[in-house]
């Protein structure tokens, strides 16, 4: 008997070092845990040869900070830059390089031209920039949609924060911004969430469309004492 549970023992012992063993990636890390890709790279949203992380490394070394990390059997990729409201740039190639992603199913105020910026598109930018910028970030398809990349190049994306949280999502019920009508699972959710922050007046729905106060350019008339071209009003 005794023999029997010794032999149990050693074999449960050796099933778990072994799935250990097969549970780690195939190449081996380097002290931070990192390497270079080199199989199953698609799998995991990584490109042939990109170096990246498994777990967390916190190593005050520039190719580490930006590398891509693995959790799980998700990928995640630092967020480089915010370019506007529904545009940012990640961390994706190798030595540095970055590439566009334009947020899945939502479209905020255009900031560019800047003499034509509409109006909200700062507060937008700003909004994604405390929501995103430097976060390590999900990059998830829709399993609807048919291009991979809009017709500037950018990757379309839904941006998901560590926690779970939809930054597209958030952008919307903030009234940062509108649901982009497009072939997704989450257009009639989007537009859900869009209308309810009209009717909570949150962002862009309590700040613009109204006339301002002091803008003569919205009245037919001029006010008295108010200067009407070249003439002054009396
Ligand atoms: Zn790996």
């Amino acid at each position: 008997m005794k023999q029997v549970v010794a032999a149990t023992a050693i074999t449960a012992t050796l099933i778990l070092l072994l799935s250990a063993i097969a549970a780690a990636s195939p190449e081996k890390t380097d002290k931070f845990g990192c390497h270079k890709c080199t199989r199953n790279c698609e799998r995991y949203d990584l490109l042939k040869n990109e170096y990246h992380c498994h777990g967390t490394a916190n190593v005050q070394s520039q190719n580490i900070q930006i590398a891509p990390r693995i959790y799980g059997n998700s990928t995640y990729r630092r967020v480089a830059s915010i370019i506007d409201g529904d545009t940012l740039t990640v961390y994706y190639g190798i030595g540095g390089k970055k590439a566009k992603v334009r947020l899945l199913g939502i479209d905020t105020p255009e900031a560019s031209p800047k003499e034509k910026a509409e109006c909200f598109s700062t507060q937008a930018t700003q909004q994604l920039n405390k929501l995103a910028f430097n976060m390590f970030v999900l990059l998830k398809k829709d399993k609807l949609q048919r291009d991979d990349k809009d017709k500037y190049g950018r990757l379309l994306r839904y941006v998901i924060l560590f926690d779970n949280t939809s930054v597209n999502e958030e952008m919307i019920k903030g009234g940062y911004a509108k649901a982009y009508p497009s072939l997704t699972t989450t257009v009639e959710q989007y537009k859900k969430l869009e209308n309810e922050a009209k009717e909570k007046k949150l962002g862009m729905w309590g700040e613009c469309g109204k006339a301002k106060k002091n803008d003569t350019s919205q009245r037919l008339f001029p006010l008295k004492g108010e200067r009407y071209g070249s003439h002054n009003i009396n």
